[in-house]
């Protein structure tokens, strides 16, 4: 059988398995210390468990820690990480520097079944789930190879997290308690394409943590042009699982919009943008498209994206431009893509 990762577990449930095991349940919060705090990779430096606990432990878990395949840092100091999850598959995670702290773009999956047109990561195959412990090492593995601690996470790497969900709540659970990586769920963004049953889902869960949507267009046939899952969720379902969300959670919603030259870019998709946010708790982030390999979106001009925000913020509705980081190296948003597969074949730079 499969050994379990120990990472995989939260507080609460790591308590349970180690009581099933015959031990006292303040050992799974000095487990939680060791790898959250210590971010040891083995039980061997578990120092203040008894060597017949650590052997017992040896033998019921793994602990996964992530091989660097390749690591490449952008002039404005982001860094992207490409990770060896240890099945011979990779998954990319981006690093980004800002003034009020670090904040890490972690992948939820390997692949992703959602097919937005726009997107790089669209062009791979969906292979399969990150765990829960997969996700977060993707924080513990940076904070150890930079020495500095993340302050913010969004989910917004490779793979759609709500389609993920019961791995990436759990994870979310796993960063935010006090005694693993101790983040606050308010500095934690879950963006989603749209699945509106898991948004309804995720109002009940009584997590803090801010809800992005990727709206990108206004109106039904340009949104399903653009984005598949439309199609299954259209516009008027989604606001109305955002509006429930709103007035489940008290916390204000995030709408992503990509500005494509030419296409969702103009005054009357700003107008449009008004009608169907207007009086909603909600901030709109603007996007300047980072047009991908054989893409058939183009940059909006700086000047359209200058517009569109000002006519937005005018109507009332918070607007800012997404501050792009990391465009050399292809970490901007939609830009990962899973390279590289073969560890054999890769450098660690
Ligand atoms: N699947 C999730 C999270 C991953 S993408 C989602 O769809 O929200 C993170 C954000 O980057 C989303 O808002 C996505 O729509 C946006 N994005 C994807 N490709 C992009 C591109 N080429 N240019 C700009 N933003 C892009």
């Amino acid at each position: 059988m499969k050994m379990k990762n120990i990472k995989d577990y939260n507080l609460e449930d790591l308590k349970n398995e180690i009581k099933q095991m015959g031990e006292k349940s303040f050992r799974a919060e000095q487990i939680f210390q060791w790898i959250y705090h210590e971010k040891v990779q083995s039980f061997d430096e578990m120092t203040n468990l008894s060597l017949e606990l650590r052997e017992k432990l040896k033998d019921r878990y793994t602990i996964c820690n992530f091989n660097i395949l390749k690591k490449e840092e952008s002039k404005d100091g982001t860094i992207k990480y490409l990770f060896d999850v240890l099945d011979g598959n990779a998954i990319e995670t981006v690093l980004m520097k800002y003034h009020h702290g670090n904040s890490i773009c972690v992948s939820s999956q390997i692949g992703c079944k959602m097919g937005c047109e726009f997107c790089a990561s669209t062009g791979i195959n969906f292979i399969r789930n990150l765990t829960s412990g997969e996700i977060v090492e993707q924080i513990i593995r940076v904070e150890q190879d930079t020495g500095e601690r993340i302050s913010n996470v969004v989910f917004m790497g490779i793979g759609e997290p709500l389609d993920n969900y019961d791995n990436v709540v759990n994870a979310i659970r796993i960063m935010n308690h006090p005694k693993g990586l101790n983040i606050g769920a308010r500095h934690i963004s879950i963006s989603t394409s749209g699945l509106v049953p898991q948004i309804y889902k995720l109002a009940e869960e009584n997590i803090q943590c801010t809800l992005s949507i990727s709206l990108h267009a206004t109106n039904n046939k340009k949104r399903s042009s653009m984005m598949p899952v439309n199609q299954a969720y259209p516009i008027e379902e989604l606001l109305q699982a955002c509006r429930d969300y709103i007035a489940k959670t008290n916390r204000r919603i995030s709408f992503e919009y990509a500005l494509a030259k030419d296409n969702n870019d103009n005054l009357e998709d700003a107008k449009e943008l008004v009608k169907l946010l207007k009086g909603m708790l909600c901030h709109v982030n603007l996007i300047p498209i980072n047009k991908i390999e054989n893409g058939k979106f183009d940059k909006s001009s700086n000047e359209n994206i200058m517009k569109f925000r000002d006519y937005l913020n005018d109507c009332g509705i918070v607007a800012t431009i997404r501050r792009e980081l990391g465009s050399d190296i292809d970490a901007a948003c939609g830009q990962l893509r899973r390279k590289n597969l073969e560890s054999s074949t890769t450098i660690v730079e």
